[in-house]
Formats: C-alpha cells, structure tokens, sequence
C-alpha cells in the first residue's frame, strides 16, 4: 500500500455556521496559517457564504465546496441548489452524503448515487460520506454497511470519473460527538472503504483513491489518525471553524 499515490485532503465542513462577513473573516485568518500546506485545503461553506468565501480563498490555495447538491440540473425543486449553479459560482468540490443529511434530511444511498453522477458531469470534485452508527458497529455491520454504502454511492460512476471523487469514512457515533476513532479504527473503517472501491473498479484503481477520516478530527488528534496507511486525509467539522485548530491539522497531513 502505497500513500504517495494519493493527494492527501485536509477538507472543512462549517456546517450551518458563519454568515458571509464571517466566513471572510475566517479565511482571511486562514490563509496565512495554511499558505505552506503540502496537502489540499478545501472548505466547504454554507451556500450563501459561497461568493464571499471564494473571494477571499481567490489567489491562496484554499479551494471553496458546498455542503450539498440536487441531482436535476434545473426545475420544480424548491430551495434546492444544482451542480451547474455551484460552478457558476466558482465551487470546486461538494460534500455528498454527510450523515446530518442521511439523519435529518431523508438522503439515502439511492440519492446519494443521484447527486455523485450530477456533480461529477458538472465538473465538481466530490466528497463522499459514508459510515455506520453506533448500532451497526455494535452488531457488527461495519464492513458490510460501508462496502454497500460505497457501491451504491458509485453506481454509474466510470473509473475516469473516480479520480474526482474523494470517499470520507465518517462513523456516525463520531461526529459532532468528541469521541474520536481510535487511530485503528479509521485505518480499518478506510480500509473497508477501500476493498469496496477495489471490487468495483480493481486494486490499481482503489489505491489512487483518497479516503478522508472524518469524525471529532482536531489538532490534538489529527497527527496519529494521519500517520495511519490507510487515512488519506481528514473531513473535518468542529474543528475546522478555528483557524489554528485548523491550520495544525493542515500541517500533521502536510507531513
Ligand atoms: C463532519 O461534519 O463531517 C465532522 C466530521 O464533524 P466533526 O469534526 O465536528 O465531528
């Protein structure tokens, strides 16, 4: 298993937080505190904060996503936002499939295939959330709910397309909750993931993809999570709303 073959991402998830003067604000502070990162930096932001936030990331390496995407590109679907609108407004990336979307907005993994497709013919780098509760893992569906997650989630996506997607293991019982994977469990969550990929598109491929961990990621635990084979980078979300937090987080997967 090699780590070299795959870009590390370091990827925040504000969530429902900062209006646009705020979201400025942030990434002005940002930007110096991650300007020598060896890994990419996104943030995915709050669709309002999207134009104020690409303005201030304009010239840094901070690349701007979005937190959600519909799967038509136009039409009858209120308060809705599609892919060809995102990148009209200079988004590069877009969270998939976050488990607050699964929990609290009915997004099953019918959608979640939906929405992939659609972002990827615009043009948009995905990020792709999967991960089991804390009632999964306890009955031992893991490994199988994280491969049938990722397969339906790739459905329809051809091995080409596969090099814009990026799959973030976030176990459910993790987010939000300060209680982190250990180190052990992220690398094996992720491993999962990766034999998933590699029975659908083979081994070659399935080691070019970047797996995140995300889940209660911050700077104090970020570096061993990091150091782990199968952790190419991090979906981050309390954490990432503290530009130093965020920026020692940048720097243990610059590493
Ligand atoms: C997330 O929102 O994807 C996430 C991992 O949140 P947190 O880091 O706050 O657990």
């Amino acid at each position: 298993m090699d780590k070299a073959k795959r870009a590390a991402v370091i990827a925040g998830n504000w969530k429902m937080n900062k209006t646009p003067a705020e979201a400025k604000a942030l990434i002005e502070e940002m930007k110096p505190l991650v300007a020598d990162a060896k890994c990419d930096v996104v943030l995915c932001v709050p669709y309002v904060d999207i134009p104020a936030a690409t303005e201030a990331a304009a010239g840094s390496n901070i690349k701007i996503g979005a937190e959600n995407v519909h799967f038509k590109a136009s039409g009858a679907y209120t308060g809705e936002v599609s892919a060809d609108m995102l990148k009209a407004v200079g988004v590069e990336y877009v969270i998939i499939g976050h488990s607050e979307r699964r929990q609290y907005f009915g997004e099953t993994d019918q959608t979640v295939n939906l929405r992939t497709k659609a972002a990827l013919d615009a043009g948009l780098k995905v990020i792709l959330c999967v991960g089991e509760t804390l009632e999964q893992r306890e009955l031992g569906y893991t490994e199988a709910l994280l491969e049938y997650q990722t397969k339906i989630a790739l459905t329809g996506v051809t091995a080409e397309q596969l090099k814009n997607v990026i799959i973030a293991y976030e176990p459910v019982w993790a987010i939000g909750t300060g209680v982190t994977a250990t180190d052990e469990q992220a690398d094996e969550g992720n491993g999962f993931v990766r034999n998933a990929v590699a029975a659908a598109y083979g081994a070659d491929v399935a080691e070019t993809v970047t797996i995140q961990y995300g889940g209660s990621m911050n700077a104090k635990n970020a570096e061993g999570l990091l150091s782990k084979v199968n952790v190419d980078g991090g979906l981050i979300g309390g954490a990432s709303l503290k530009a130093a937090d965020f920026s020692v987080i940048v720097k243990a997967a610059s590493k």
